[in-house]
């Protein structure tokens, strides 16, 4: 457990609506003392953190961990280290792995693994439907009571709307969030990227901003017409915001999610047939990539989920069309949200609230942020820290990610877990930990 006095450092704590220069004494795993005038404990490691940030540890609800079944792309094992060298302590599983998480026994084998690997915290969501075939409803209070989350079928839209409506009444009984996949897939048809001026200059076939915005909208419906939560999974379009916007304006019970490449790329990212940048949704365009900002700012948008999709380099490298949908993002997200920081669009607290409260929020999580007598559970990050993403400078077992080659600017440098160092980038904290 660790023992240390994190001190000068800047406390960002969106639970307590807190930004402020101060110190957090942890002993033996536990918060001890917290804030601008914590007096610094005798005989206790000691660590200045000018200039650094400390948060609650960053929560991804949306991302893929490919085991079972996949596991030359991700594991738990793999897929929580990627986690926790991107600052995060809870990260969220999507159902579609092999076979999809959509019984209790695949959801408690998760919890198994990952429980062994005690590395982040892991809360899986399962599948709205059996086998995700968009027919039959799972057992939701089997599976809540298995440790499920929330339901979904990402990956794919749950086609017929009697079906959705149905899972959405459903979920009453056991007051948990529907997050749904919102794709149209008569309208997205063999599309492969973003429809508008790149489909036409690479001849690709494209996918419009309707195929979403429409699937937005029918469970918007739903969710209004049933008193369910909806949660919307990925938004990418301007249309998706602003339907998102309006929706929570009469009081319907949605919430939303963007993931960082929607604010930092745009449909020019797959010029040159670069299937690195291929994702469903596909980037969009300047005017979309505003209109995400502009939700995260006014609080359209609930929260920033990653949507880490690994793929092994042979579903990457093969001609455009026959490319895996997806990138790798847990190392990446926060860089990417720090970046907005510096361009002054968003505030260190906002982004932070964006990858803790936002999310917690979301999926009625019991987090408290910093708190005496809590377990510690926080990132230290610094907002200057330079660094070249590179395969060998990622943790994720696949290396799929449009960023490859690029600078960022702003990182994790240490993570800690339920009391313990889970990542420690430069080993500051190696010292401060006794084995018990
Ligand atoms: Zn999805």
């Amino acid at each position: 457990m660790l023992t240390v006095f994190l001190t000068n450092c800047r406390i960002i704590d969106p639970y307590n609506h807190k930004d402020e220069i101060g110190s957090i004494y942890i002993k033996d795993g536990k918060i001890e003392g917290v804030g601008p005038d914590v007096p610094e404990p005798e005989q206790c490691p000691k660590l200045d953190l000018k200039g650094k940030w400390v948060s609650p540890g960053l929560i991804d609800i949306h991302c893929h961990l490919r085991e079972p079944g996949e596991e030359y792309k991700e594991t738990i094992d793999t897929g929580t280290m990627s986690a926790v060298a991107g600052g995060f302590t809870t990260i969220c599983p999507m159902p579609n792995t092999k076979p999809p998480n959509d019984c209790a026994a695949i959801t408690r084998f998760i919890l198994d693994r990952a429980r062994a690997v005690d590395r982040a915290r892991v809360l899986p969501i399962a599948a709205i439907t059996k086998g995700q075939k968009g027919e039959e409803i799972t057992e939701f209070g089997d599976l809540i009571s298995n440790g499920a989350v929330a339901f979904s079928d990402d990956g794919v839209p749950v086609k017929r709307a009697n079906v959705m409506r149905l899972a959405l009444e459903y979920s009453l009984n056991f007051d948990c969030v529907i997050i749904s996949h919102s794709e149209e897939l008569e309208l997205a048809g063999n599309g492969v990227i973003n429809e508008g001026k790149m489909s036409i200059l690479l001849g690709l076939r494209g996918i419009p901003n309707a195929a979403e915005d429409i699937f937005v909208y029918r469970d918007i419906r739903l969710a209004e017409t049933t008193n369910g939560r909806l949660h919307i999974a990925h938004v990418s379009t301007k249309e998706a915001v602003k339907i998102i916007r309006e929706a929570k304006e009469r009081g319907v019970k949605v919430t939303c999610e963007t993931a960082p490449h929607y604010f930092s790329l745009t449909e020019d990212a797959v010029d040159g047939y670069n299937t690195l940048a291929k994702m469903n949704p596909p980037l969009r365009t300047e005017e979309d990539r505003l209109a995400i900002i502009e939700g995260l700012k006014d609080g359209t948008i609930d929260c920033i989920a990653t949507d880490h999709a690994p793929h092994s380099i042979l579903e990457k490298e093969c001609e455009f069309e026959r490319a895996a949908n997806g990138i790798i993002g847990l190392e990446t997200a926060l860089p990417l949200g720090i970046e907005l920081v510096r361009n002054g669009q968003l505030s260190p607290l906002k982004l932070i609230s964006l990858f803790t409260k936002g999310p917690s929020m979301v999926l009625n999580l019991d987090f408290k942020g910093f708190k005496v007598g809590e377990i510690a559970d926080l990132v230290i990050i610094d907002p200057e820290r330079e660094f070249t993403v590179t395969p060998e400078s990622l943790y994720s077992r696949s290396h799929n990610t449009p960023f490859l080659g690029r600078q960022l600017k702003g990182r994790a440098i240490a993570t800690v877990y339920h009391g313990k160092c889970s990542f420690d980038l430069d080993g500051m904290l190696s010292s401060c930990e006794r084995r018990s």
